[in-house]
């Protein structure tokens, strides 16, 4: 009698990269996010709309020094790696300057770093339930801009609360 075949193992889904990679991102942080000068960052700017420290090559030209320029909102922002998931996956490396809808855009960012977040919080944990669970915030982080925008992240928050409890 031929022995019962056992399933193949799936492979684990790749893991997004959850630091922020600022070569392969458009500069996003820096054009899509409001900010305040009383939070850190040298002037008022509202959302949608590019730093005047951001350069055309998408680099921002006080980098060296945000601290000592009177930025240390953006040395201390951390996009945990939404920017250049965003930039080269969601938005398949099309650049804010050639999108026409620069809300959703930002909408999109915010989502994706929230997932990531939630990555970071599964980091180190094991089981069945986790792996489940990674996989499924994996696949939603390479959803469309209008499935990331649909994601129940309510959910998604309870269940890594309760895997990391
Ligand atoms: S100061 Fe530099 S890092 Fe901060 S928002 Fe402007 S371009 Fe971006």
């Amino acid at each position: 009698m031929t022995p019962p075949m056992t399933p193949p193992m799936t492979p684990p889904l790749p893991l997004p990269v959850l630091e922020a990679d600022c070569s392969r991102c458009f500069g996003l942080c820096c054009v899509l996010l409001p900010f305040r000068a009383s939070d850190g960052f040298g002037a008022d700017k509202p959302g949608g709309q590019a730093c005047g420290h951001l350069q055309a090559d998408d680099r921002c030209g006080i980098h060296r020094d945000l601290v000592g320029s009177g930025w240390p909102g953006c040395a201390a922002y951390d996009c945990r790696g939404a920017g250049q998931q965003v930039s080269q996956v969601t938005y398949g490396g099309v650049s804010w300057r050639d999108q026409g809808n620069l809300a959703e855009m930002a909408a999109v960012l915010s989502v994706v770093r929230v997932l990531h977040g939630l990555l970071e919080r599964l980091a180190g944990l094991d089981g069945r339930g986790v792996s489940a669970l990674r996989d499924r915030i994996i696949v939603a982080t390479a959803g469309s801009p209008e499935e990331l925008l649909l994601l129940d992240l309510d959910d998604l928050e309870e269940d890594v609360a309760a895997a990391a409890a």
